[in-house]
């Protein structure tokens, strides 16, 4: 019911991640740096991994060695050449091999033989197919990323939006429809053992109101309260509710349109007439003025600058403008 166990075996189970190999770093010894978006802090990631695979998900094998210095403990360490030889490899990535002559350490300084040099062994991550099959009614990322394929989307898990406040959001998928004008699906999940409460909607909200994707979808299991549900509705948001993965298909494609239809959609005569008069003004201004940020607009219907944004931002949520950053300006367009 993790999020972020969720979210790796959904990396795993995607192929998007065959083996999880640590990097080399300076400062840290080595860093697992495909786990850490779906971490607090980077200092998780080895317990995190630790505990997946004291639970059986994952396997473990020997990649690599980590020498450290034995007085302070630093990664930050050199060969020192004998005599006359080269003066070491100090610059590069690459650990020199052990030798027999002397070893510094590039942060306190001490100078010390190979039999003081700390090793490390470093652990690789594959992923146990036969836990994950134990555990596969509960698995929800591959099944929805799957989904979203076959649908036509491309999808990214976790997927990143930058919203209007230039916060930048997680959400557990964000699938592109990959066409020109291109639009956005963002879809959150929740597993849990109790109904899902309004708070998991209202982070949803939260974020899709700063990054305006075209659609969002709550995917809960097994259910959200009669609360949570009619937050969504109030805000525009999907949901599939279900107990059974295998079920998912069937109430995602209630939910979630095929790719061709997620999209911008002109502003004809008729909904323009069909808005209600406040959206009717910010629209028609906005289609006079080509593309234009919320400032001009608001001068032009002459409403504070914080109202019209609102509507600006409800139109593109309707798919009726675009909005585009250009550096630091939004512009926002009537789509034709
Ligand atoms: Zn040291």
């Amino acid at each position: 019911m993790d999020r972020r166990v969720q979210l790796l075996l959904g990396k795993f189970l995607s192929g998007e991640i065959k083996v999880l190999s640590p990097t080399l770093d300076r400062e840290a010894g080595y860093r697992y740096t495909s786990v850490e978006p779906l971490l607090d802090s980077p200092e998780e990631a080895q317990g995190f991994l630790d505990n997946l695979q004291a639970h059986g998900f994952l396997e473990t094998e020997t990649c690599g060695v980590l020498i450290s210095c034995g007085n302070c403990g630093s990664c930050n360490v050199e060969h020192v050449a004998p005599k006359g030889g080269n003066s070491g490899s100090s610059e590069t990535d690459e650990l020199p091999l052990l030798g027999d002559s002397g070893w510094r350490c590039k942060s306190c300084k001490a100078t010390f033989g190979e039999h003081e040099l700390k090793a490390h062994l470093v652990p690789c991550y594959s992923f146990s197919e036969k836990s994950i099959a134990d555990v596969s009614d509960w698995l929800v990322i591959k099944p929805l990323r799957d989904f979203l394929h076959e649908r036509g989307y491309r999808t990214e898990s976790p997927g990143f939006l930058i919203g209007e406040s230039e916060v930048r959001h997680q959400f557990d998928i964000v699938a592109y429809s990959g066409g020109e004008d291109e639009g956005t699906l963002v879809m959150d999940a929740v597993v849990s053992v109790d109904p899902i409460s309004e708070d998991d909607v209202k982070s949803l909200f939260a974020k899709v109101f700063d990054t305006n994707p075209l659609k969002s979808v709550i995917v809960a299991f097994p259910e959200l309260t009669d609360d949570a549900h009619k937050l969504a509705e109030q805000y525009r948001i999907g949901v599939v509710e279900t107990t059974e993965v295998k079920d998912i298909w069937v109430k995602l494609r209630e939910v979630v349109p095929p790719v061709d239809e997620v999209r911008f959609e002109p502003l004809d005569v008729m909904t323009l007439l069909s808005l209600p008069d406040h959206l009717r003004k910010t629209a028609t201004v906005t289609g006079s003025l080509g593309r234009a940020t919320a400032d001009e607009i608001s001068e032009r219907t002459e409403r504070a600058r914080a109202v019209e944004s609102g509507y600006l931002n409800q139109l593109v949520r309707m798919g009726y403008l675009k909005k585009e950053r250009d550096g630091r300006r939004v512009l926002f367009s009537v789509i034709s």
